[in-house]
């Protein structure tokens, strides 16, 4: 009988249908394309971070280098008096000689806090352009991923679109009232057509009794499954 053997493609394509579209259900929630945005967005802070950083030691180096250049001007005038014979008072150069010493301290503290913000800055430099070396491959990725994930979509699509048409075109075929026993059938139970194997409906797992296996493998008329009601299908190719 024809009408079964529509029956039964109708059924596989709708199966394959099904499959095509969790396909895509499911590449849609793998949201791969959200994490990778995130996480070029996430760099792209940690680059903004660290330019910030940079800017504010090369603003505190720059502070620090006028204080040096000041201190070091404080210097020499304490040493000119100091050195020129004008101060005679022993007292008073005592106390310009602890005066200089100070300021001698003073620089020195302040040219090792300069070395150390030079360090950091050059620390600072190589991170960031790791991360530009990071974001930028990762940009390219994304590039990539997006024209896979897109040429996937597409393909499934096409797939899908494909499979409506054999399924419209099979379900043109059916004459009407078997086509309305297969939907409610398959509304009630999931699937209409159960293939049988070993004797056995594959939908229930009830034995099959002779004379209805044959009418089955007839061929000739639509048999339903006297336990679940399911339409039995005999298959000679396993
Ligand atoms: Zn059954």
């Amino acid at each position: 009988m024809e009408q079964l053997e529509l029956l039964w493609e109708l059924q596989k394509h709708e199966d394959y249908l099904k499959i095509i579209k969790k396909k895509l259900e499911d590449l849609a929630k793998t949201s791969y394309i959200e994490t990778m945005t995130i996480r070029i967005e996430t760099l792209e802070q940690g680059l903004n971070d660290k330019e910030k950083s940079l800017e504010r030691n090369s603003e505190l180096f720059r502070k620090n280098n006028l204080a040096l250049k000041d201190l070091n001007y404080q210097l020499s005038k304490i040493e000119k008096e100091l050195y020129s014979g004008v101060v005679t008072d022993l007292k008073q150069l005592d106390y310009m000689d602890k005066e200089s010493e100070v300021i001698r301290d003073d620089i020195n503290k302040l040219e090792i806090d300069m070395l150390s913000i030079m360090e950091d800055m050059d620390e600072i430099r190589q991170e960031i352009e790791k991360i530009k070396i990071e974001h930028d491959k990762n940009k390219e990725r994304f590039k990539e991923s997006i024209l896979e994930y897109e040429k996937i979509t597409n393909e499934l699509r096409e797939e899908a679109r494909k499979e409506m048409d054999f399924i419209y075109d099979i379900s043109s075929k059916i004459e009407k009232d078997i086509y309305e026993k297969y939907s409610s059938i398959k509304e009630n139970k999931g699937y209409a057509i159960a293939v049988i194997k070993e004797d056995e409906c594959s939908g229930c797992h009830v034995i099959i009794p002779i004379f209805l296996l044959d009418k089955v493998k007839a061929k000739e008329e639509i048999v339903q499954c006297e336990n679940c009601r399911r339409i039995l299908y005999y298959s000679t190719n396993p």
